[in-house]
């Protein structure tokens, strides 16, 4: 493949892309996680880069192309944060700058990528600004970001908005089916409702073989509240499960569990959880759920904030919670 593919539900944004008469410097592209807009990015920079773009998107064979295939082109600047999760400072910022006020080295353009764009910190964020108000001759600047809320608002006035959206239901369905062949569509299905319907995320959470730790907490749930595993035993058993994902998982099955409380309708998209739940929800008193909930978005909280947490001790309260939810009364 000689460039970045485009996302079947992105076709229509990327021809009024390439059809623009006058392109902006610089463009803040939003929308949910894990839609593709990171790959619609990358196919982007490579257009712009591209010595000789042909049919509306980069050639592949150019000098250009060439060194960006090979990672090592000059005049494509990445900025992200040191770690996943982490602030983009200052430092970082000022690197781009620099490299903006260089001369191309390809004679051509000049890309920079800036990915989380929301991760960069007050400071980092001032900085850009300046850049934002004086373009560069020739220079490109791709923001991307899925919350641009957390953006200075004069970094997001400066930026052409591309909003993407991802696909529907059966198309998400399909692309996943064709990336993953071999797997069942109930487990895509599942994969699918995991991700909230984000084929990419979908995608990077088979690769974190999510499905296995999911059955294995399942199994372990079941087991919890039969008394046929102890607290310490199941948290020790189930230490590998990404805890964010864990947290994610219980803070949905506890909405679920309000719902149910509440004796309205609510599905759980892991079938195994449903009967579960129907029985948590018989047992579990209203002001319970509600000091778990808070108890399960405050950690979840620190765990974002990358707070130094011990997480045996964590694993151990969360499932000692959970297990008093489901034996009240
Ligand atoms: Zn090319």
């Amino acid at each position: 493949m000689h460039e970045p593919a485009l996302l079947p539900w992105h076709a229509d944004a990327w021809g009024q892309l390439v059809g623009m008469s006058n392109l902006p410097h610089a463009f803040l592209l939003v929308g949910p996680a894990g839609i593709g807009k990171r790959a619609f990015a990358a196919r982007l920079a490579a257009w712009l880069l591209c010595l000789q773009p042909r049919d509306g998107q980069a050639c592949g064979s150019c000098r250009s192309c060439l060194l960006r295939e090979a990672g090592s082109h000059p005049d494509l600047f990445q900025v992200g944060p040191e770690e996943e999760g982490k602030q983009i400072r200052i430092e970082r910022i000022r690197n781009l700058i620099d490299f903006i006020n260089q001369t191309a080295q390809q004679g051509g353009r000049k890309v920079v990528l800036l990915d989380p764009a929301d991760a960069m910190n007050q400071n980092a964020s001032n900085a850009l600004l300046k850049t934002l108000e004086e373009p560069a001759q020739d220079t490109f600047l791709l923001l991307v970001s899925d919350q641009p809320g957390l953006l200075l608002p004069t970094v997001r006035s400066r930026c052409r908005h591309l909003s993407l959206s991802g696909p529907d239901a059966t198309s998400a369905l399909d692309w996943l089916r064709e990336s993953l062949s071999g797997l069942p569509d109930d487990q895509l299905a599942l994969l699918l409702a995991l991700a909230g319907g984000a084929p990419l995320r979908a995608l990077q959470l088979h690769e974190q073989a999510v499905l296995e730790h999911l059955e294995r907490v399942v199994t372990g749930i079941k087991q919890l509240l039969k008394d046929q595993v102890s607290v310490s035993v199941l948290a020790d058993r189930l230490k590998s499960v990404p805890l964010l994902l864990l947290v994610d998982w219980l803070h949905d099955w506890t909405l679920t569990l309000q719902k149910l409380k509440l004796g309205l309708p609510a599905e759980c998209a892991v079938a195994d959880m449903q009967p579960v739940l129907g029985y948590m929800a018989r047992h579990a008193a209203a002001a319970e759920l509600q000091a778990w909930q808070d108890w399960l978005l405050q950690h979840r909280r620190m765990l974002l904030t990358k707070a130094n947490l011990n997480q045996t001790l964590l694993l151990e309260s969360l499932w000692l919670h959970w297990k008093r939810l489901g034996k009240r009364r």
